[in-house]
């Protein structure tokens, strides 16, 4: 007679893992990211607004209806349940429930192309930890975003602009408008054109620039409609006028600087150019 099959190993004799203790939250975040990971799990990149960038794996997350409705695509704000192991390794994600989907993203191509490349931005810049109070600004800039991404009217070469400018600024990472880099002092409002240094993250007066090196060179006024862009809510950016030259030296700019800080080209980089014209 055949011997019948040996039951299941009983709970308790599973191995040491089961007694790490672990941490749960409950928390909003938002979705960056989501990559399939074997069978049935996804791993989601989040940003929560107490700890940052945040990677969690969703265990059966392409079976489970119940525990995930559809809702771990990008765009969308969740409140989420996670647990975290207090030894290295990825934080689960239990549970996810819908707070907002930003589904007129998802409609036009130009709003998807720069939905996606902010989250791509936020994806690659944003700090896993951090300052409370800058992640939570960080947090509040990603929503307001989106929702100026969802509901603006003309989403153009202009608005990715200054909507990549508040990104920047929103990670800390927003380069000097002001003043020379290098010895602080105010930039000549007579010398129209002023050099530009990527490396340093500023214009560089007269006096500091040294002949061998090589700058962007941009016009004062482009700084000044830049330091513009970082004072005004983010629902009102289609009312800021740039001439065409403001515009080509910022996005001139801004190209170079993302690309000095993420060092390498972002996936949605290419389709949000051509979406919008912008020439490279
Ligand atoms: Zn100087």
């Amino acid at each position: 007679m055949p011997c019948a099959p040996s039951p299941a190993s009983p709970r308790t004799s599973r191995g040491p893992a089961r007694l790490v203790p672990v941490a749960n939250r409950t928390t909003e975040a938002l979705v960056l990211r989501s990559v399939d990971f074997g069978e049935s799990d996804l791993i989601v990149h989040l940003l929560v607004p107490d700890a940052g960038r945040l990677t969690a794996i969703a265990k059966g997350a392409r079976r489970s209806v119940r525990r995930f409705p559809g809702t771990l695509d990008l765009f969308n704000h969740l409140r989420v349940q996670v647990a975290h192991r207090r030894t290295a390794g990825l934080a689960r994600l239990e549970q996810a429930t819908l707070i907002e989907a930003f589904t007129s993203l998802r409609r036009e191509p130009a709003r998807f192309a720069l939905g996606c490349y902010l989250l791509e931005l936020l994806d690659r810049l944003a700090p896993e930890g951090g300052a409370r109070a800058d992640v939570r600004r960080l947090f509040g800039f990603a929503l307001t975003a989106l929702h100026t991404v969802a509901t603006l009217h003309r989403i153009d070469s202009r608005l990715r602009t200054l909507l990549e400018l508040r990104a920047l600024d929103a990670l800390g990472l927003c380069p000097e408008l002001r003043d020379c880099v290098r010895c602080g002092a105010s930039l000549d409002s007579g010398v129209g054109e002023v050099a530009f240094s990527v490396a340093d993250g500023g214009p560089v007066c007269g006096r500091c620039t040294r002949d061998a090196e090589l700058f962007l060179h941009v016009h004062l006024g482009t700084l000044r409609a830049l330091e513009q862009g970082l004072r005004f809510d983010l629902e009102r950016l289609d009312r800021l006028v740039l001439s065409r030259q403001s515009l080509e030296e910022s996005r001139r700019i801004l190209d170079r600087f993302q690309r000095y800080h993420t060092g390498v080209e972002l996936r949605s980089e290419r389709f949000l150019d051509e979406m919008l014209g912008d020439a490279r």
